[in-house]
């Protein structure tokens, strides 16, 4: 199970070929180390991944030294969210094959844009 997601050089990895610029992608945010765009098949009126340049494959492989990744990663979405003037969302990290991820390089979903708020956690 879990060698399916392995991934750990990034060479065929499907963010870090956007991040080349080798598939077409339109940024919505690109700093110096995050990068943001649409996902390609949507849950919501917005559905957007932020990632980091650098691959790391998931939550799983933060620790101490390099978990800063998870506060720019949510400080982009915030700067987003709040350039689209998005007044709630979610954030959500899939971390594993059992909870969902499906692409093995770190992405936190920024989902919003509801006409009226789901009012409900739905996780
Ligand atoms: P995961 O399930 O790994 O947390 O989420 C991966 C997300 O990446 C999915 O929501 C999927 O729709 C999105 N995705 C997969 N391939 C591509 C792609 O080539 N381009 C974009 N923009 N999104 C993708
Ligand atoms: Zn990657």
């Amino acid at each position: 199970m879990e060698t399916a997601l392995k991934n750990s050089d990034g060479a065929s990895c499907i963010f870090c070929k956007i991040i080349k610029k080798e598939i077409p992608t339109e940024f919505i945010l690109e700093e110096d180390d995050v990068l943001a765009f649409d996902d390609i098949n949507p849950k919501a009126p917005v559905h957007i991944l932020v990632i980091p340049k650098k691959h790391i494959e998931s939550v799983s492989d933060l620790d101490s030294e390099n978990a800063g990744v998870a506060e720019r990663l949510i400080l982009g979405a915030k700067k987003i969210a709040e350039g689209k003037k998005l007044s709630g969302y979610k954030l959500v990290f899939n971390v594993g094959q059992e909870g969902g991820q499906i692409i093995s390089h770190i992405h936190l979903h920024l989902l919003g844009g509801w006409p009226s708020s789901p009012g409900k956690l739905e996780v």
